[in-house]
């Protein structure tokens, strides 16, 4: 019989969580070549096909000779076209030294934790927070403390809440707008007012995630980083997988002070090289054009909230937000705990979850990967009449509880 070897798994990997949002589209992937008609809308990926310009600039840049290695930090003309991006985009002015390209935003909110956590360092995550992040905190040795906001403050965190959160030990804030998973998105005036209880603290460092920016259905989106007295401290993460649906391009990138910057590829250095030659080439062209290609794709997704809103709305006992970003929804089915399926509890969102998919072959995610066990994610990143079949089938389980 083979032995049970994983008890030398460091203790690090072992308190580790698998991702959640991939754990769960494997599931569906699972059950789906089992021969069931199973609807996944737990990932986080648009359902587009990246815009052909950039496939070709992709296969240009191969005939071009564009397969060698690259720079750590990146190819020399996309930093400078993420640079014009932020010029255009944002009204920032960084310069190449500022911009480190790497496998993936995930990858950059990576480098970012190794190279600033000490162990016991607090960070501060605003909650509900995109799965990884807290992994990504606990791997670097730093301590995640969740900063919880609810439903009915539309899931954002205030600044009276973000000032009693922090302590001597707090190095690093992390938040995603438009977030991920509840699609709320900061305005202007509420990041300003973030921006106020970060003044008082200089040896602060906020991750403003905006990898959602394209997809945004309010107000033109605001960067963190254009509150001038807190540049110095915001590390902006973004990348090319939601807005010009890329996800399996791997391209992200940060903006940060120099010095950190620097820190972040020599991280990289050490653990993955410079990203992809060809695809890097692509993006700089992407970039260069800018969100005109993801436009179709927002109005969809705008159209796809409306459609998914409605639905959710119509069933009892649903509590929704109005998402205004991403392309998530994040409801909250606790009025459903406590009821049962056959001699199945439901006590959690997880037993949801699990039960969903198995009755009725919906794979979303349960609330508890992002922090709050009320609510489950769905990406409504998928064709209308899917999601029309998903929700009805989400309905009727739902009815047959007792
Ligand atoms: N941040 C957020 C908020 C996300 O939803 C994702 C999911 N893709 C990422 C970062 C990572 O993106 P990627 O690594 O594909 O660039
Ligand atoms: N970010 C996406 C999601 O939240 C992709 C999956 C992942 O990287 O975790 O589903």
């Amino acid at each position: 019989m083979a032995v049970d070897k994983s008890k030398y798994l460091s203790k690090t990997l072992r308190n580790l969580k698998e991702s959640a949002t991939l754990k769960m589209t494997q599931l569906a992937r699972d059950l789906r070549n089992q021969g069931h008609d199973v609807i996944s809308l737990s990932i986080g990926e648009p359902d587009f096909d990246t815009p052909s310009f950039i496939k070709e600039a992709a296969k240009q840049a191969l005939d071009d000779g564009y397969t060698k290695y690259t720079p750590v930090s990146g190819l020399p003309e996309l930093r400078e076209a993420i640079c014009a991006k932020f010029k255009r985009d944002n009204n920032l002015i960084y310069q190449p030294e500022n911009i480190v390209v790497s496998n993936g935003a995930k990858q950059s909110i990576s480098n970012l934790c190794n190279a600033l956590l000490d162990p016991g360092d607090e960070v501060i995550i605003f909650t509900p927070y995109w799965v990884s992040y807290f992994d990504i905190v606990r791997l670097a040795g730093g301590v995640p403390i969740q900063l919880k906001a609810n439903l009915d403050q539309d899931f954002k965190v205030t600044a009276s809440q973000l000032a009693g959160a922090i302590t001597e030990k707090t190095k690093l804030i992390i938040f995603s707008s438009p977030c991920n998973p509840t699609g709320s998105v900061y305005t202007r005036d509420e990041l300003k007012s973030l921006v106020e209880i970060l003044d008082q603290y200089d040896s602060l460092f906020i991750a403003s995630d905006e990898i959602y920016e394209y997809i945004n259905f309010g107000e033109k989106h605001t960067s963190l980083a254009e509150f001038e007295s807190v540049k110095d401290q915001v590390i902006t993460i973004n990348g090319m997988s939601k807005g010009y649906a890329m996800t399996g391009w791997r391209i992200g990138y940060m903006a940060a002070p120099v010095w950190l910057a620097k820190a972040c590829a020599k991280v990289q250095g050490q653990v993955t090289s410079g990203a992809t030659s060809f695809g890097q080439k692509a993006a700089s062209i992407a970039l260069l054009e800018g969100p005109a290609s993801s436009l179709a794709m927002k109005s969809s997704y705008l159209r796809r909230k409306k459609l998914v809103q409605t639905m959710l709305a119509e069933i009892r006992g649903v509590k929704i937000n109005d998402p205004q970003g991403a392309f998530y929804i994040f409801p909250d089915i606790s009025y459903y705990f406590g009821k049962s399926k056959g001699n199945m509890l439901i006590s959690n969102a997880d037993d949801f979850a699990e039960m969903l998919l198995h009755n009725a072959h919906v794979a979303i995610v349960s609330g508890s990967a992002f922090g709050d066990d009320n609510c489950f994610r769905l990406s409504y990143a998928a064709a209308d009449e899917v999601l029309v079949e998903a929700i009805t089938r989400i309905k009727h389980f739902l009815a047959s509880l007792t």
